[in-house]
């Protein structure tokens, strides 16, 4: 234990150092870290009284799994039945893997719940960097201090903060004599407090993106009847959303998630040859995205409503913004329970509902902002200077820059998980944590800060190339090549399937990296 002044100089309570590493979060990134350093007895800090994370906390009624079961599957540990089934499981069902996985390795002893880090204070050197970490117990609301050697941050991207529309003075929801909600309170309500919501009720939902689309739904649903009404989506940037994980017959997967399929799209460091290859294939990369997109307008009446994206299908893959739709949703919106209005990102409140910038105006009740969270606002909040400026340094593109999607060259002694989107963040974020635990176990060293702000500057490049919403920081497209970065490091084969054809043409999940540790 060792004392520590404030800023004031005023002597507080004595500093915890029962660990090496601390971790904060414990949604499916700080369970993966937790597991993955197990032999460092981390301590894990989650604000809540539970595991989960946005699947405990920022899930509807509705809300199911869109990636893949067997992408979203933890390498040691499959999903009970068959990780084959092609049902999406709900979020419960999700949580309950969760519990059944933490269960099963012991992990619900690493964490501290209802632990809310309020500050992170750098109070090493950069020879030995080392942590303090202020922990508000949110029962008792006293703080604790605790030290550490090594912070892994997993509070997530999403929930726990709002992102809110700025409107012009006096137009803001104080305005409209109706309830406004973001879908953070909405998340909070049950089956029954949800549906007497929507029930009979006008509502729009503001966003396009898959809670507003699965809120919409919940809103239809809550709106049979001749008492029913009508829930309007607001939408500023329509986004592609398929039905299912098939196009004309064909997986989708075979466009996205197989090794063939990773020569068509750019990444980063790639070199001479792979880039010439990269150009020479575009053409069949936009007509691949064109293929699938035909599909989808064939399939969905997106002309009818006027929801043909202005971006290519891959712009949104790339992005990790493709959503799955409910079923019956668009004959939700045939029987007229689902409407659309297109909008620019002007509108403000009235006390009747929404005007728009067109000067139209629409009627409502209830208003749902489905606006998304602020994650950086999170991480902002916690971190002190120079390292809260540091995290967007050196692109300020506002995408952090994670060597490996993990570690920040700039910031010692500290990793990121659930930053770096992709096709399953689950598998995302474990491959990552056994990364970390062999980077700290020092079997392999990290190159020159230079040399890994120089990797991470390209990867924006390519994002930037590659999609107009590249701020999520997804790399879908060349996920498959971003993992054999990491197998590279890892000492693993990085080709892991068992032939040729298998390894062309098949899709890789996380199955495919179970047999090595
Ligand atoms: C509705 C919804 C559907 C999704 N569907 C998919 C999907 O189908 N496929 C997919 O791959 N991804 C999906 N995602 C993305 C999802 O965020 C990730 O899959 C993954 O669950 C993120 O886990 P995480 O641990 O990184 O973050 P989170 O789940 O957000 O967990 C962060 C944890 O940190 C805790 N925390 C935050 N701040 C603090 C603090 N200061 N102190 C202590 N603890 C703190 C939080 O309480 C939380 O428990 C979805 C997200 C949402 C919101």
């Amino acid at each position: 234990m060792a004392l520590f002044h404030d800023d004031k100089g005023e002597k507080k309570e004595a500093i915890i150092i029962r660990s090496k590493i601390g971790i904060i979060g414990a949604g499916v990134s700080g369970i993966a870290a937790a597991k993955q350093l197990r032999q460092h007895n981390p301590i894990v800090f989650e604000a809540t009284d539970s595991i989960g994370g946005v699947w405990r906390h920022c899930s509807f009624n509705s809300t199911k799994l869109q990636s893949q079961r067997r992408d979203y599957e933890f390498t040691d540990y499959p999903w009970p039945n068959n990780r084959d089934n092609s049902d999406f499981p709900t979020h419960l069902e999700i949580l309950d893997y969760l519990h059944s996985y933490a269960n099963h390795f012991d992990i619900l002893k690493t964490i501290s719940f209802n632990s809310k880090v309020l500050h992170i204070r750098f109070l090493g050197s950069h020879a030995r960097p080392f942590w303090h970490l202020a922990v508000q117990n949110t029962l008792s609301q006293t703080i604790q201090w605790y030290g550490f050697e090594f912070v892994v941050i997993c509070m997530g991207k999403y929930g726990d903060v709002a992102q809110i529309p700025a409107f012009p003075r006096s137009k803001g929801p104080e305005t409209f004599k109706g309830k406004v909600l973001h879908t953070l309170d909405y998340c909070k309500l049950n089956n029954e407090e949800a549906t007497q919501l929507f029930k009979g009720k006008n509502v729009a939902v503001v966003g396009f993106k898959k809670s507003a689309i699965d809120l919409a739904m919940e809103c239809a649903l809550a709106n049979q009847g001749c008492e029913g009404q009508r829930c309007t989506m607001v939408v500023r940037t329509a986004h592609w959303t398929v039905p299912h994980y098939w196009v004309w017959g064909l997986p989708l997967s075979i466009f996205y998630t197989n090794r063939s399929s990773q020569f068509l799209h750019e990444r980063p460091n790639q070199g001479f040859l792979k880039t010439l290859l990269t150009l020479l294939l575009s053409p069949m990369r936009r007509g691949m995205s064109k293929f699938i997109e035909s599909y989808l307008l064939w399939k969905l009446p997106l002309e009818k409503y006027g929801l043909i994206p202005d971006h290519s299908f891959d712009e949104d893959y790339a992005s990790c913004q493709m959503a799955i739709l409910p079923e019956n949703f668009f004959s939700e919106a045939e029987k007229g329970r689902i409407a659309f209005k297109k909008a620019s990102s002007k509108w403000w409140f009235w006390e009747g509902g929404i005007e728009f910038d067109d000067n139209t105006k629409l009627e409502a009740d209830v208003v749902v902002l489905a606006t998304g969270y602020d994650g950086k606002q999170k991480l902002n909040s916690i971190m002190e200077e120079p390292f809260r400026s540091l995290l967007d340094y050196p692109s300020a593109s506002g995408v952090m820059p994670l060597y490996r999607g993990t570690i920040h060259p700039l910031i010692p002694n500290m990793a990121f998980l659930g930053y770096v989107e992709s096709v399953a963040n689950l598998h995302s974020s474990e491959i990552r944590s056994l990364w970390l635990s062999a980077l700290l176990d020092q079997k392999f060293m990290l190159p020159a800060v230079p040399d890994m702000l120089a990797h991470t500057l390209e990867e924006v490049e390519v994002m930037k190339r590659t999609s107009r919403f590249y701020k999520r920081h997804c790399i879908s497209t060349y996920s498959i090549n971003h993992t054999d970065q990491i197998c590279h490091d890892l000492g693993w084969t990085s080709w892991r399937k068992n032939n040729w054809l298998a390894e062309a043409f098949s899709h890789y999940s996380s199955e495919d990296y179970q047999s090595q540790h």
